[in-house]
């Protein structure tokens, strides 16, 4: 599979990720999947929801408050991904994937990323270096969830 974006969709990918850094931003992709490539028409900016660190930590606790926060965590409120996906639905839009930015470190999925991630969806990160959007890549979880595998980003 290859994830297909124009200019404009990487640029408020990256835009948004240097304006959040120096936490993590995220977001939603939605379009259509057509054959062996995803389609991307709308990327939907989201509130990282580990800014609000009580609602958060009752919805996903972390395992580490001490070292784990807005600025190496995202958490996609599930209400509201609800309600972007019902309003994709309603429009004949699906669900390609997410997007997440990683404030100073590099565009690599952690170990964090793949046990909250499901196979299938693409999974777009960002390094944001210093408040700079740099390096962009995709990954799509194994059917067994054991990696992440890359996957090519289309202009
Ligand atoms: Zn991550």
């Amino acid at each position: 599979m290859a994830i297909q974006l124009n200019a404009g969709q990487l640029e408020s990918i990256r835009s948004y990720g240097a304006r959040e850094y120096p936490n993590e931003c995220c977001g939603m992709l939605l379009g259509h999947a057509d054959g062996a490539v995803k389609q991307v028409s709308e990327v939907v900016p989201l509130r990282n929801l580990r800014h609000d660190t009580a609602r958060a930590q009752e919805l996903l606790p972390l395992e580490d408050p001490g070292r784990e926060s807005e600025k190496n965590r995202f958490l996609i409120d599930p209400q509201e991904q609800l309600r972007v996906e019902k309003e994709a639905r309603a429009r004949g839009l699906d669900v390609l994937g997410y997007y997440h930015s990683h404030p100073d470190h590099p565009a690599r999925p952690s170990n964090y990323d793949r046990e909250h991630a499901w196979p299938w969806y693409s999974y777009i990160i960002l390094s944001v270096e210093q408040g700079q959007a740099s390096e962009l890549t995709s990954w799509v979880l194994s059917e067994d969830r054991a990696r992440f595998d890359p996957e090519r980003v289309k202009l």
